[in-house]
C-alpha cells in the first residue's frame, strides 16, 4: 500500500518534487544536506525510494546495505555518483533528470548570441571601472545572421526556434538526420556549417567522437570574424586553440559556460592551477565566461522535482521504467492495476536463455491480459498483468518466480 512506502530525500530537493511523492501517501523524510556514509548506510536499510543529489555517494557499500531499496532518484543530470551497475544488478532501478534545464541553457546562448554581437561584457566591464567607451565598429545586430547549430537535440531544437523569431537564418549539424524546426536546415558535415555560420554554438554530448571536436582545423574553417558558444562540456573544444583563434582575430568572440576541469563548490578558482589556460582566457576581450550555469534556474530546478518524483511514482505504483539509465525501458499502460482480483507482476531478472519459459511456465494456468518484456545488457525487465487470481495465488506466482536462479527482484502490485 502507498502508505507502507517510505521515502528519503536528501540534499534539499526541490520543494515540487517532495510535495509530489507526499501527495501520493508516502512516508517522506526531507533533509536539506547531505549524510555522513555511516549515518546513509543506517537510514538507507529502511527505505524504499531515495532522493538524492550530487554529492550523495551511492556505491556498492552503501547499496549493499539498502535491503527495501527498489529505486533511487537522482534529481539532478548527472549519474555518476551512484553505482549504476552494481543498483542494476541489485534490481533497484536509477531515474535522473536529464532534459529539464535544456529550456534553460537555451535561452543563455540567446543571450549570449545578442551580448557577443554587441560586445556587452566589455562595455559593462568598462562601466564598472568607471570608463565610458560608445563605439559601433564590429558590433552588429543578429537579424539576418547565421546560427550553426552543432548537436540538434533538445537544447539545439529549443535554440533553433528562438533564435529564428528573431530573425537568424538556422542551419545545423547532426551525426543523426533530423526534422527541422520552421526554416532551419540540416548541413552535411561540419565543415559546411562552419564555412557558413556567423555564430556557431555547440550542444553535443561528451563522447569520444566530441573531444576537441572544435579544434584548430574547425577555427580554420569558421568564418573571419565568427563567433564560438560553447555550453554544451568542456572536453567539446580546444581552448589553447580558441585562444590562437580569439588572439588573431579569426574570431570576433566566444561563450564559454564549460571547461575540461570545474572545481566542487563556489570560490576564487578561475586560475591557472584548475586549468593552465584560465588566466588567458580572462585577458582576452569580448569573451563571455560563466561558471556552467547554462541549467542553473529556478524553473529548471523546480522541473527536475517534477520529472524525478513522477518517474518514481510510476515505478512504484506500476512498474513503468521509462527514462530508467540503468534499467531496460519497460511501461504498459493499464486501467485495470486497481481492480480486483489483478495482479501486475514485476520480474526483474538475468538475461540468460530460457528464463521467459520458466516465467510463463509458472504464469500458464492464469489469465494474463498484458506481458512485455525487454533486455539491457544482462538484466531483463518483465511486466505481466493477470486477471482472476486471488492473494494466495499471487503469493505462489511470486514465491515460484522469486525461487527461478536468474531471479534479481519480483514484484506484485495490486
Ligand atoms: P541531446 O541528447 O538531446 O542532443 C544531443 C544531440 O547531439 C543529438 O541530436 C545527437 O544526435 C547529437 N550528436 C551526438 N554526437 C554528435 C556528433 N559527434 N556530431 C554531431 N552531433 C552529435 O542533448 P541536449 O539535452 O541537447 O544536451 C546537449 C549538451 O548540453 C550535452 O553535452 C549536455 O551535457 C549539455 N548540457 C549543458 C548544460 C549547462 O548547464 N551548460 C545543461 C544541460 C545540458
Amino acid at each position: 500500500a502507498t502508505q507502507d512506502i517510505k521515502v528519503l530525500l536528501l540534499e534539499n530537493v526541490n520543494q515540487t518534487g517532495r510535495k509530489i511523492l507526499e501527495e501520493q501517501g508516502y512516508q517522506v523524510e526531507f533533509l536539506k544536506s547531505s549524510l555522513p556514509e555511516d549515518q546513509l548506510i543506517k537510514k538507507i536499510r529502511e527505505v524504499h525510494v531515495i532522493g538524492i543529489r550530487s554529492k550523495t555517494k551511492l556505491t556498492a557499500r552503501v547499496l549493499q546495505e539498502a535491503k527495501n531499496l527498489i529505486v533511487i532518484g537522482c534529481f539532478c543530470i548527472g549519474t555518476n555518483q551512484v553505482d549504476l551497475q552494481y543498483a542494476a544488478d541489485r534490481g533497484i532501478t536509477v531515474f535522473n533528470s536529464p532534459f529539464s534545464n535544456s529550456r534553460s541553457v537555451a535561452e543563455l546562448v540567446i543571450a549570449e548570441i545578442i551580448s557577443l554581437a554587441r560586445q556587452l561584457g566589455d562595455r559593462s566591464n568598462e562601466m564598472h571601472q568607471g570608463i565610458w567607451n560608445k563605439v559601433s565598429a564590429g558590433c552588429w545586430e543578429v537579424r539576418d545572421k547565421t546560427l550553426g547549430i552543432i548537436g540538434y537535440g533538445h537544447i539545439g531544437n529549443q535554440l533553433s526556434v528562438l533564435a529564428e523569431g528573431m530573425g537568424m537564418v538556422v542551419i545545423y549539424y547532426d551525426v543523426v538526420n533530423l526534422m527541422s524546426m520552421g526554416k532551419a536546415r540540416q548541413k552535411a558535415t561540419l565543415a559546411e556549417l562552419l564555412d557558413a555560420a556567423d555564430f556557431v554554438t555547440c550542444h553535443v554530448p561528451e563522447l569520444p567522437e566530441t573531444l576537441n571536436m572544435i579544434g584548430k582545423e574547425q577555427f580554420q574553417q569558421m568564418k573571419q570574424g565568427s563567433y564560438l558558444i560553447n555550453a554544451s562540456r568542456g572536453s567539446v573544444v580546444d581552448i589553447p586553440e580558441l585562444i590562437n583563434a580569439m588572439r588573431s582575430g579569426k574570431l570576433a568572440g566566444a561563450a564559454l559556460d564549460v571547461y575540461p576541469n570545474e572545481p566542487g563548490g563556489n570560490g576564487d578558482y578561475f586560475h591557472n592551477n584548475l586549468n593552465e589556460w584560465a588566466e588567458d582566457l580572462r585577458s582576452l576581450k569580448n569573451i563571455i565566461l560563466t561558471p556552467h550555469v547554462g541549467g542553473s534556474t529556478e524553473e529548471a530546478q523546480s522541473a527536475i522535482g517534477v520529472e524525478v518524483s513522477s518517474a518514481l511514482c510510476r515505478f512504484v505504483n506500476e512498474g513503468n521504467t521509462t527514462g530508467a539509465v540503468n534499467m531496460p525501458e519497460v511501461s504498459v499502460r493499464s486501467l485495470t492495476i486497481e481492480e480486483p482480483n489483478h495482479v501486475r507482476i514485476i520480474f526483474i531478472h538475468r538475461n540468460i536463455p530460457g528464463v521467459l519459459r520458466r516465467v510463463n511456465a509458472i504464469l500458464e494456468n492464469h489469465n494474463i491480459d498484458k506481458q512485455t518484456t525487454d533486455s539491457r545488457g544482462e538484466i531483463a525487465y518483465l511486466m505481466a498483468d493477470i486477471s482472476n487470481v486471488n492473494d494466495n495465488e499471487i503469493r505462489d506466482i511470486v514465491q515460484d518466480l522469486e525461487m527461478l536462479p536468474a531471479c534479481i527482484r519480483t514484484r506484485a502490485l495490486y
